[in-house]
């Protein structure tokens, strides 16, 4: 009865929330959070796994939102009060600063070259979200993860032909720092060194769309190579399918691939260096699921 008059009655201080280090105190803001704009319940399988993290059922935090006048209930559905805001807000910019300090810590991990100090830093970052999952990042990363974003750093192929050293290392980082998080991110102009802008300059895109493109290529190409080594030696997968891009930028060579299946030991190299894109090979390895085989052509 007592926690129930804790839970309904008194007032809650919300910044204290806010600013807590429990999951459980401020997994509370981040779902008020999720009300900035008016959105309705989540749907049942979301509410379990908020439920798991909140210290009351998601239903009934709701209720004590709108006891505590943080949230409203409208037509349009669940929406943060005046009084919510500023607790939203406050819980944001804690938010914003704890990625800027996990992106900080990944790529000075990865300057020296630690990718699985590196992978660790994301893996801190994202099991402190409330749902352990941050939006913003990539799928969960597989065991070998950090092995295989490491393998950038040691990279030597022709992707890479043709740019002084400075510009490849500048560019490994840039890779090696998406790859880690599973993401591909635009930088903003200033980020860019001006020996690597006028070594990337290209006449048909602005310079932060060509490293931007170079470095996604570099990426895709160790998660390609990746995949092909796993399948190789296992019996489980007979056949690579060809996926990927298919739009204005494709060029004729890539498209005639798109969604092929070929043997393991016959699958066409990736990238192609035939591709004329001018953002690169965009094709990717897809392991093609025996069960999948199995059922039956019918001939048209
Ligand atoms: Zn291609």
């Amino acid at each position: 009865m007592q926690l129930f008059k804790n839970l309904f009655g008194a007032k809650v201080d919300g910044m204290a929330l806010v600013r807590s280090q429990e999951l459980k105190e401020y997994a509370q803001i981040e779902l008020l959070a999720h009300f900035a704009q008016p959105q309705a319940a989540h749907d049942v399988n979301a509410q379990r796994a908020w439920s798991r993290v909140l210290p009351r059922p998601y239903a009934e935090m709701l209720t004590f939102f709108q006891k505590q006048g943080w949230l409203t209930s409208t037509p349009a559905g669940y929406v943060v009060t005046d009084a919510g805001r500023v607790l939203v807000d406050a819980y944001r910019q804690r938010t914003a600063a704890e990625k800027q300090a996990a992106i900080e810590g990944v790529h000075a991990a990865l300057a020296q070259m630690m990718t699985s100090e590196a992978l660790t830093i994301r893996r801190q970052y994202e099991n402190r979200t409330p749902l352990g999952k941050a939006d913003w990042t990539g799928p969960e990363p597989q065991m070998n993860h950090s092995a295989v974003t490491r393998r950038i750093f040691f990279l030597d192929h022709w992707l890479l032909d043709g740019l002084s050293e400075e510009t490849v290392k500048w560019l490994k980082l840039y890779a090696a720092e998406q790859h880690l998080w599973g993401v591909h991110w635009r930088l903003k102009p200033d980020q860019i060194p001006p020996f690597v802008a006028q070594e990337l300059a290209r006449p048909d895109m602005d310079i932060v769309e060509s490293v931007y493109w170079r470095a996604h290529a570099v990426a895709l190409y160790v998660d390609n190579q990746e995949t092909w080594q796993r399948v190789k030696g296992g019996d489980h997968v007979r056949r690579l399918e060809i996926v990927g891009t298919d739009d204005e930028y494709t060029c004729e060579h890539c498209r005639q691939t798109l969604g092929k299946q070929f043997l393991v030991a016959r699958v066409p190299e990736l990238p192609h260096r035939e591709c004329t894109s001018p953002r690169g090979c965009r094709c990717r390895y897809e392991p093609v699921l025996e069960a999948l085989e199995e059922i039956p052509l019918v001939a048209g």
